[in-house]
Order: structure tokens, then sequence, then C-alpha cells
């Protein structure tokens, strides 16, 4: 089992680099698309390829209750099922479980909770969450642990932080009987210094191959959300993979990389494709609005992809007023081409010396 990250490049504190797996390589800074229940919605995976993504994201909490993990494992794993081969991040269900589900109780030993889709009740350990990732097949699994709500009075960031580095140590050790790739701890600690640096030190004790910066992007803005990664991302190792779990939108992701992050994912440019919204050089795009009506050029003249190659902002216009399933379809595809040019963006930004000159001509064109 493969799991190596090489650093090529960098530039102040971003860096540029590549995850060499078995099922082939990430580069880095990296941008995962996310595939809630087993599918990047509204794109086939050979399209979400063909956008320049190395890797997706599978959601534990969706796919441990529909179609269930062991149905999953059954029918030849995540891969298989959904016709991706190439590596997939799962993230543990913890978030989900407290965000979307019923919370019935949190204890030491894990969490019971109530499906959200017809009220059964499950319970998740941090065993069980390293178990369920397993039998997903996952490449790259995450350890179970609380997301802190936001915002957090300190003694309830330490309590929360050090119950998840508990569960951090009881993941490593169920994931060492039956070993993956890789094994990410998470970072907490909310907004503060010191227990973000306390978080650190005991996630590098137990040893991971990568480490995530979790309870961030919960509601903090992007200001506060900087300040955490003005210190956070070189608590934890240099020479790991570093990601920013749930971020974010394109200035997010611009800022964080000038701050040491090399992986992100988020529903927004796939979310933004089923609400009308197409990202562009300068901002969003409500493709609802009727200025687009008679429009015959594409939706971003210097962007790539095939619909702006071969669909105008007239027809996107329309399909989108008139409920068309293609609609969502396209702007999906845009979006997510968006996304994974502006990480190739980054990388040769970062190569080349030039990332903080690159941000600010991107950040001021969002500006605008
Ligand atoms: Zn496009």
């Amino acid at each position: 089992m493969t799991f190596q990250f090489n650093i090529h490049a960098t530039d102040g504190r971003a860096r540029s680099g590549e995850i060499l797996t078995d099922r082939g390589v990430i580069r880095t800074p990296a941008f995962m698309p996310v595939g809630t229940a087993a599918t990047v919605k509204a794109m086939k995976p050979g399209d979400v390829r063909a956008a320049g993504a190395d890797i997706i994201l599978g959601n534990t909490y969706h796919l441990m209750l529909r179609p269930g993990a062991e149905r999953v494992a059954r029918l030849g794993g995540l891969h298989h099922f959904m016709n991706w081969d190439r590596p997939i991040l799962t993230d543990s269900g913890g978030y989900q479980v407290m965000s979307l589900g019923a919370l019935v109780k949190m204890k030491e030993e894990g969490v019971s909770f109530q499906s959200h889709v017809d009220g059964s009740k499950h319970f998740v350990s941090p065993e069980r969450s390293i178990e369920i990732q397993r039998l997903l097949g996952s490449d790259i699994v995450m350890a179970f642990d609380e997301c802190t709500p936001f915002p957090a009075t300190r003694e309830r960031a330490e309590a929360s932080m050090r119950l998840s580095m508990r569960w951090a140590k009881r993941s490593r050790d169920a994931f060492l009987l039956d070993p993956a790739p890789a094994l990410f701890g998470i970072q907490q600690g909310s907004m503060f210094e010191d227990l973000r640096r306390e978080s650190a030190e005991k996630l590098m004790e137990t040893g991971f191959e990568g480490y995530a910066i979790g309870g961030l992007a919960v509601g903090e803005g992007q200001a506060a959300m900087f300040e955490v990664l003005d210190y956070a991302p070189d608590l934890l190792p240099a020479d790991k993979p570093r990601y920013l779990m749930g971020v974010g939108k394109p200035s997010d992701i611009i800022g964080a990389v000038l701050r040491g992050v090399d992986m992100f994912d988020c529903v927004l440019p796939t979310r933004s494709g089923r609400t009308a919204q197409a990202f562009v050089l300068d901002g969003t795009l409500n493709m609802r609005n009727a200025r687009h009506a008679e429009d015959s050029g594409p939706l971003d003249a210097a962007c790539p992809c095939p619909v702006c190659g071969q669909y105008s902002r007239a027809y996107l216009h329309h399909l989108i007023r008139t409920g068309e399933i293609l609609g969502a379809m396209l702007l999906t595809e845009h979006n997510v081409w968006h996304y994974q040019m502006l990480m190739q963006g980054l990388r040769d930004a970062v190569v080349a010396g030039d990332v903080a000159a690159f941000a600010k001509g991107r950040l001021e064109r969002l500006a605008r």
C-alpha cells in the first residue's frame, strides 16, 4: 500500500506536491469534489475525472444509512460500486451524525443517533467508524472526532478537543488492525491557539499519515478562520499533507493555500450547480437572472470546460428557468472545472514562485 507525500515546491508557506497512492497521484493543493451518496451529484465519474479531480470524498454517515457499508462491501467496495477507480477519502461520519442525525446521546464510548432518513437508531464509535470506512474501501480514512460547534467557550472547546484526541488514538488502534493506505488525524481546539497546539501535539504522539484541520468553516467567518490558519497548519508536521475540512469559497481556498494547506473539500461547486449559481473569475453568476436570456456568449470565456465550449449563457438560463435536469448537470460540470482550474493555477503559481501575485490577482477580481 503506497501513500507517499512529496513536496516539489514551496513559496512562502504555500506548498505544491503530489501524494502517490496505488489508485493514482493526487496533485496538491487538491480540491476534492464531494460524492455524498456514492455520487458527485449530477456528474458521471468520467466527467469528474476529466475536470481534473484526482480524488473525491465520500460521506460515511450517508453511506452507512443508505445503502449500508456492509452492502457496499458485498458489492465490491465503493470504487467499484460507483465506477470511480481513483482515490477516495471518506469522512468519519462524526460531523454529520451531529449535524444531520437526531443526536440521542454522546458519551465516551461513542455517539447514538437517529437516522434523518427513517428515524432508525444507530451507534457510531471510533472503532465502528473505522470499520465502516474500511468496508467502503476508502484510501484515506479519517479519525472519528467531534466537530466542536462554534462559538464554543474555552471549557467546552477544551473538553471537546480532548475527547476527540482520545477518539483519535482509538481510531488509530482500530485502523492498525486492518490498515488502509492512510489514516488522517483531525486537529481541533476551536479558536484557541493553545488548544490547537495541544491537539497537534497529541495527534503527533499517536502518528498519522496526514493531518486535517477541523472545526473551521462552521460559521466563524473568513477573517476568524484565517486568524486560526495563521498558526494552525504550522503546528502540524511539515512533511505530511494538511487538509482543511469543508472549505470552501475560492477566496477561502486561496487564503488557506497561502497559509500552508494542501487539501480541501466542499459541496459549494456542486450544490451551487443545482441552485443556478455559476462560478466565474469575477465571483458567481445567478443564471436565473433575466439579463442572461439573450446572451449568446459562454459562461466564462476563459474557461476550457466542455460547457463553456458548447453552450451559451442564454441556453443555460433557459434550462434553469424551465427546470430541466440538464441545467443542473451543465452548471455543476462547469463549477467543478472552475475549482479544478483554480487548484491548477495555485499549483503552477507555487512552482513558479509567484503564488502571492497569483492570489492577489484572483482576489482582486473576486472583490470587484
Ligand atoms: Zn466552464
